[in-house]
C-alpha cells in the first residue's frame, strides 16, 4: 500500500513556493515517484475543501438545530396537550361546583320562605363553553369569571346565612322568654278577671292565676330571665318577679320559701320558691302573674 507524503518544506512555505513536490514511496520494492504541482493547484484544492468543510459544517449544524427544535416542538405539543385536558377537567370541575352552589341557593331560598324572608336577588349563573368551540385563552377567561361571580354568590349566601341565623337566634331567644306551661303542679282555684274578693266582698280585678297545692311544692320559672326582685309584700306574701326580657315579667305570691336571690340567671323549669301561705291568702296556693310592658295578661293561654 502506498502512503502519500506532502512534502512540507516548512509551514506556509509549501503555499508561497512556486512549485513543490510529493514523493510517493511504495511499500517494499518499487521506485519512488515524485509528482509536481504547481503551488496555485494545491491553494484551488485547498479551497475547496475547505468550502465542502464549510458546507458540511453548516448541515450538519442545521440539523443538529433542527432536531433540537423538533424535540422541543415535540415537548411544546405534548405540554400543550396535557393542558388542554387540565381547563377541560377545570371546566367540567367549576360546572359541578354552580351546580352544587345552585342546589345550596335552592335549599337556602326555601329556608328563607320558612322563615318569612325575601328571596336573595341574584343573576341566574352562565355555563361556560367548552374547549371544543373556544380557543384556550377564551376558556381561561371564562373560568375566571365564573369564579369571581362564585365569590359573589359565596358572599351572597353568607350574608344571607347571617340573616337567618341571627333571625332564628332572636326566635330562639324569644322562645325560650316567654313564659310557657305550669309553674306549679297543682289546680286552678281562681282565674284571671274580674271576681269579688274574698276578703272584702267587692268586684276586683285579679290579675292572675291561682294554683292550689301543698306547701312546699316546688315553683318552677316558666322562661329563662334573671330575677328581678325578691321581697315580702302585706298582699302577696314572699313574692318573687322574673325578668324574661322582651317585656315579659312573672309574678310568684304567696311562697313559703324563695330560693333563688335578685340578679341571678334562672333557665325555664328551675326551681326558684315553694309553695306556702304567705301574705293575704286563704289557703296554701300560687298566685301566677304574666305581665307584658307592665300589664298583667291571662297567663292561661300560656300553661
Ligand atoms: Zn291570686
Amino acid at each position: 500500500m502506498k502512503r502519500s507524503i506532502l512534502n512540507s518544506l516548512g509551514g506556509f512555505g509549501v503555499i508561497l513556493a512556486k512549485r513543490f513536490s510529493v514523493i510517493l514511496v511504495p511499500e517494499g520494492d518499487g521506485t519512488v515517484k515524485r509528482l509536481h504541482l504547481r503551488s496555485s493547484y494545491l491553494r484551488f484544492a485547498l479551497c475547496c475543501c475547505g468550502i465542502v468543510l464549510g458546507f458540511l459544517a453548516f448541515f450538519a449544524h442545521s440539523y443538529y438545530t433542527d432536531r433540537i427544535d423538533r424535540e422541543e416542538l415535540q415537548r411544546l405539543r405534548i405540554a400543550t396537550s396535557e393542558q388542554r385536558q387540565t381547563l377541560n377537567h377545570l371546566v367540567t370541575d367549576l360546572g359541578n361546583v354552580q351546580q352544587q352552589m345552585n342546589i345550596l341557593s335552592g335549599a337556602e331560598a326555601r329556608v328563607r320562605q320558612l322563615a318569612n324572608l325575601e328571596p336573595v336577588a341574584e343573576d341566574i349563573p352562565v355555563a361556560i363553553g367548552g374547549l371544543a368551540e373556544s380557543e384556550p385563552v377564551a376558556v381561561v377567561d371564562d373560568i375566571q369569571r365564573q369564579i369571581n361571580r362564585l365569590q359573589v354568590e359565596i358572599e351572597l349566601r353568607r350574608q344571607s346565612q347571617e340573616v337567618v341565623r341571627n333571625l332564628l337566634n332572636d326566635q330562639v331567644s324569644l322562645s325560650r322568654a316567654t313564659p310557657k306551661g305550669w309553674p306549679t303542679k297543682g289546680w286552678l282555684t281562681s282565674y284571671f278577671g274580674m271576681r269579688k274578693s274574698p276578703f272584702t266582698g267587692r268586684r276586683v280585678m285579679h290579675e292572675g292565676l291561682d294554683i292550689a297545692a301543698n306547701v312546699g311544692t316546688p315553683v318552677v320559672a316558666t322562661a329563662d330571665g334573671v330575677v328581678a326582685r325578691v321581697k315580702y309584700s302585706p298582699g302577696y306574701g314572699n313574692m318573687l318577679i322574673i325578668d324574661h326580657g322582651y317585656g315579659y315579667r312573672t309574678v310568684f305570691g304567696h311562697n313559703s320559701k324563695i330560693l333563688v336571690k335578685a340578679g341571678q340567671h334562672i333557665k325555664r323549669g328551675d326551681v326558684v320558691a315553694k309553695v306556702g301561705n304567705t301574705g293575704q291568702s286563704t289557703g296554701p296556693h300560687l298566685h301566677y302573674e304574666l305581665r307584658l310592658n307592665g300589664v298583667p295578661i291571662d297567663p292561661r293561654k300560656t300553661l
